[in-house]
């Protein structure tokens, strides 16, 4: 196998060989007859779960600890994040995948703390994109319908058009890989449709709901794609800046998503296992 040192330097075309048989290579070592493999595989190819490697470490948004890189890297090519499969969940008690994917589905763990700070992130950089042009509020409420259960109800970001007064109501799910996932229909596609369902039964909604899914290995849903181009869109001035904006968007939000990931499971080593 070449070392990316050699690979470096190197006439692009050549690079770009090297690199496709060298996937080639990793995918005929991967069991992709197992549907939760074969989705895995699905969700680290996708654009989006590679950004966080392009990210320029010199800036401080983009900085990642060492030990969140190498976890999210090692789930990436499905190298095992704990050695031994003899490992106990101090919560559940059940034995804890390789992958540590059961950081995200115990279901005794308590809440998880993905949500939030990716959440930030997302607030923060929309608002930097499209200070001027629209407005960008964190948490805004929701009127409940007789049928809600939830307390004090929330969206993630609310976007508002101040010309046309619009609403965008975004609300983020970050889902584990699910097994009954295909090639047509993404674990990201199954939470985006849960999520728009859930508004619908729960909430009055002035305005048009849109789902920001991320699933654990990095893959974004469509509605999160067009979502972060139409802001980069209505953030810049031509052509050439849209895709200076677009590509900060994009790798901010990964990066964001990349250190959340990192520290749940981090942690989740470190306190939970027995
Ligand atoms: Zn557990």
């Amino acid at each position: 196998m070449l070392l990316a040192c050699e690979i470096r330097g190197l006439p692009q075309r050549i690079k770009q060989h090297i690199h496709f048989r060298l996937f080639q290579e990793f995918k005929s070592k991967c069991n992709l007859e197992d549907p939760l493999t074969a989705e895995i595989i699905r969700s680290v190819t996708s654009k989006e779960s590679g950004l966080f490697l392009n990210a320029d470490p010199r800036e401080k948004k983009f900085q990642i600890k060492d030990a969140f890189f190498i976890i999210h890297t090692k789930r990436r090519l499905q190298m095992n994040v704990v050695k031994e499969s003899d490992l106990r969940c101090k919560s559940c008690d059940k034995f804890v995948d390789v992958m540590t994917e059961h950081t995200f589905c115990c279901a005794k763990l308590g809440k998880n703390s993905v949500h939030a700070p990716i959440v930030k992130s997302v607030v923060r950089a929309f608002k930097e994109v499209i200070g001027a042009s629209g407005l960008v509020k964190y948490e805004e409420r929701l009127d409940p319908k007789p049928a809600c259960v939830k307390e004090n109800p929330r969206a993630d970001v609310v976007l508002v058009n101040i010309v046309t007064g619009q609403k965008q109501i975004v609300d983020f799910i970050f889902p584990t890989i699910k097994e009954a996932a295909t090639d047509v229909f993404s674990t990201v596609m199954f939470a985006e449709k849960d999520k728009v369902e859930f508004y619908e039964k729960n909430y009055y909604i002035e305005g048009e709901v849109i789902p920001g899914a991320i699933d654990s290995y990095g893959r974004w849903g469509d509605k999160l794609k067009e979502l972060v181009s139409n802001v980069a869109k209505s953030g810049s001035s031509c052509e050439k800046e849209y895709s200076q904006v677009v590509n900060r968007l994009r790798t901010e939000i990964a990066v964001s998503h990349v250190r959340a990931i990192g520290k749940q499971i981090n942690s989740f080593l470190a306190y939970h296992l027995y």
